[in-house]
């Protein structure tokens, strides 16, 4: 077996000369609060053992990691029906980006760009009927994957967003417009806010994500959260769409399904391994972290470890 711990370690090392680059999300403006030169990076095992570096015990915001979960909740309600509301193609575009939505009549191409997890937000209200209950269950299945009941949401960062938004109401607006959005566009993005302010570490993050590598089954209790074909999917779309417009370029230097978020998280999944996670708040140009990107290009070069 590899020496994790040593591969962890060679790898923060290695980062020192980048620790200043690139700079963390400030349309958020609570999110530009954050000390930008941390690191952290987490892998957890099937058997439940985890290898850390840095500051992995801090929560921060997850974001768009956020986006992984409902999309894996409204799958499994509404299976193959979701696919009227979103697609499940790269979009090409930046992950708040309008121009698309315009002239593809507001269906999102997939549900990691912010449209495309709007939408999904508003099925999960659709069928929970109340803002409160949706998160409730959005945040229990969190939960229930990561087998913690203490994970929760900062509600500084989620007013924060509600305050400044702006983008996202445009968007839920405009998929109104169009007819792809049952609630309202109020309500809709407030919870899509909240989710996205759910905090949680990186050891918290790559214990979550490994359901997804291990065929939609918990390897670690035996939970089964959903079907193989649908963790091979979601994989899919975590692989081709979980960089926005960088997704290419990500799958190019790492090679595995990963999914980031503007607080400066990624989590990434090694079929039939483990479940990695990494968090540095400064973000490079497409709003994804900088640190964080490369940390993952070194594992999978160190270890061999990509899906390719
Ligand atoms: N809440 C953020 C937004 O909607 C999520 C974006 C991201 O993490 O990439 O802008």
């Amino acid at each position: 077996m590899q020496n994790y711990q040593q591969i962890l370690e060679e790898i923060q090392l290695e980062l020192q000369p980048y620790l200043h680059k690139g700079t963390v999300a400030n349309y958020i403006p609570a999110l530009s609060k954050v000390n930008p030169n941390q690191f952290a990076m987490s892998i957890t095992l099937f058997d439940g053992t985890t290898y850390s570096v840095g500051c992995s015990q801090s929560r921060f915001s997850i974001q768009s990691i956020s986006k992984v979960f409902t999309f894996t909740k409204a799958l499994n309600i509404y299976r193959h029906n979701l696919y009227k509301k979103v697609g499940r193609e790269p979009s090409g575009n930046p992950f708040n980006s309008l121009v698309q939505l315009e002239y593809e009549k507001g269906i999102p191409r997939n549900p990691f760009i912010n449209a495309g997890a709007i939408v999904v937000t508003d099925a999960l209200l659709t069928h929970y009927q109340k803002t409160e209950k949706t998160f409730e269950n959005i945040l229990t299945f969190i939960q229930e994957v990561s087998d913690n009941q203490n994970i929760g949401y900062d509600p500084m960062v989620w007013r924060s967003e509600c305050e400044h938004g702006f983008r996202n109401l445009a968007l839920a607006n405009l998929m109104k417009s169009f007819g792809n959005l049952e609630n309202e566009a109020s309500s809709t993005v407030e919870t899509y806010f909240k989710h996205c302010a759910i905090t949680m570490n990186t050891q918290e993050l790559a214990r979550s994500i490994l359901f997804l590598a291990n065929h939609g089954i918990d390897p670690i209790n035996g939970k089964k959260f959903i079907t193989s074909d649908q963790a091979k999917r979601i994989n899919a779309v975590m692989l081709t769409c979980g960089h926005y417009d960088a997704s290419g370029d990500f799958a190019f230097h790492v090679g595995l399904p990963a999914k980031s978020g503007v607080g400066g998280g990624i989590v990434a999944v090694v079929p039939k391994k483990m479940g990695i996670a990494v968090f540095s708040p400064r973000l490079n140009s497409w709003g994804n972290s900088l640190l964080g990107t490369k940390a993952l290009e070194l594992f999978t070069a160190k270890t061999g470890f990509s899906i390719f």
